[in-house]
């Protein structure tokens, strides 16, 4: 008998299944709209200049690759803590901000999961519902059990769907101290609506009062209405004095995807306190893969910490997500203009990557085999994937399966 011979096959991860079926799919119209990457106006992944512009110089005076510090590039740690909380930031400056380089923000998400639990071993985390698919996956592999607060409800708004804040506060205001709230800073990946400022005041109280840990996942920074907009709810969460986590991802707003660059972030008290985090932060980074590789990092670091690459940067990243907001205006116009009576302006009112389109599984499948327009089942779709050749295509398809 094998080793393996009880070994179940693993479900496959739906979104990567989703790009199998694309790449087989034999279409010449066929548009991926499922996987949750940026690509340009010609349907390409952007290798932006500032990257480039940053590893020439690299190029040019090449280094040896010896081993990060556990807790990575310093200089790289600064300009994350900078961006997330901004550099002259009180909590920067008495030292209460504990950050580690990571792999993507997907690391920083598993390094803050292996560390709380080692704090908080019985706390419950909680999710949105829905959320990104690895949330619940993640939080449950380091050990918690995970359950939701509910998030979207498409009956709101005369049933084209929106957030049913109510539903989240009561679902705060009933959990236990001690649970850890995974929050989406901006962006919310997969429906596209985020609350609002003084919503998040609300949530900042609950989480206060009922003494919750918030996790705040920033996977899209600068994707919303700016860096520092973006990074705006994190300072209100500091200003309650808080202490909070913070994932980090540069995957999309560097386009790296590749080189798995983004980190954690936490907020202790004072600086002793920060300090003995940081220390355990490490060790959990020092046993899940030792310390974090060298050439994302490098590249994140020298445009942040040059200031004009990073005004390049700043620039590249609000031509991405201006490129995105007018594909949302082109699909609300698009899809009126080949018949759709159904008010679909809520598209506009969505932010960052993605946008439930309110589609049942049905219509998604039927877009799929009839039109090789590739979204997930529950109706969302990557409109930083629309681009002006195939958007016209996206909206006769969708108006057919409406
Ligand atoms: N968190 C959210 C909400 C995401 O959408 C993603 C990526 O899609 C991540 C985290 C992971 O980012 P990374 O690819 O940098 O690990």
């Amino acid at each position: 008998m094998s080793l393996f011979t009880a070994v179940e096959m693993a479900p496959r991860d739906p979104i990567l299944g989703l790009n199998e079926q694309f790449n087989a799919d034999t279409n010449p119209n066929k548009v991926n709209l499922g996987v949750g990457v940026y690509f340009d106006d010609n349907g390409k992944l952007p290798l932006l200049q500032c990257v480039q512009a940053a590893e020439k110089t690299m190029m040019e005076k090449p280094t040896a690759r010896g081993y990060l510090p556990i807790d990575g590039i310093a200089a790289y740690d600064a300009a994350v803590k900078g961006l997330v909380f901004g550099a002259d930031s009180e909590v920067v400056k008495s030292g209460r901000v504990a950050t580690v380089q990571a792999i993507g923000g997907t690391g920083g998400l598993k390094i803050g999961a292996d560390f709380l639990k080692k704090i908080s071993p019985n706390a419950t985390v909680l999710i949105s519902d829905p959320s990104w698919e690895n949330h619940r996956a993640l939080f449950t592999n380091a050990g918690f059990s995970v359950d939701t607060y509910p998030y979207f409800d498409q009956s709101a708004n005369g049933g084209l769907g929106g957030i049913n804040f109510d539903g989240m506060l009561a679902k705060l205001k009933a959990a236990a101290a001690g649970t850890i709230v995974l929050l989406h800073a901006c962006c919310h990946n997969p429906t596209g609506y985020d609350i609002t400022p003084a919503q998040w005041d609300q949530v900042i109280a609950v989480v206060k009062e009922r003494n919750l840990t918030a996790f705040l996942d920033m996977a899209y920074q600068g994707f919303g209405y700016g860096i520092a907009e973006d990074g705006a709810v994190i300072a209100k969460f500091v200003a309650a004095g808080l202490n909070i986590f913070v994932s980090t991802s540069f995957s999309k707003s560097f386009s790296l995807y590749g080189e798995r660059v983004g980190a954690l972030s936490v907020v202790g008290s004072t600086k002793e306190e920060t300090d003995r985090v940081l220390s355990q932060l490490k060790i959990a980074i020092r046993t899940n893969y030792s310390n974090p590789p060298t050439h994302g990092g490098a590249i994140v670091a020298a445009v942040l910490g040059n200031p004009e690459l990073r005004a390049l940067w700043e620039k590249e990243l609000g031509e991405m997500r201006v490129r995105i907001k007018a594909m949302r205006q082109k699909l609300v116009d698009g899809l009126k203009a080949a018949g759709v009576t159904k008010d679909m302006s809520f598209i506009t009112t969505q932010i960052g990557m993605f946008s439930y389109s309110g589609l049942s599984k049905d219509q998604m499948v039927r877009l799929r085999t009839e039109f090789g327009v590739y979204g997930t089942d529950t109706g969302r779709m990557c409109v930083a994937a629309l681009n002006s050749k195939n958007i016209d295509y996206v909206c006769q398809a969708i108006a057919k399966v409406i």
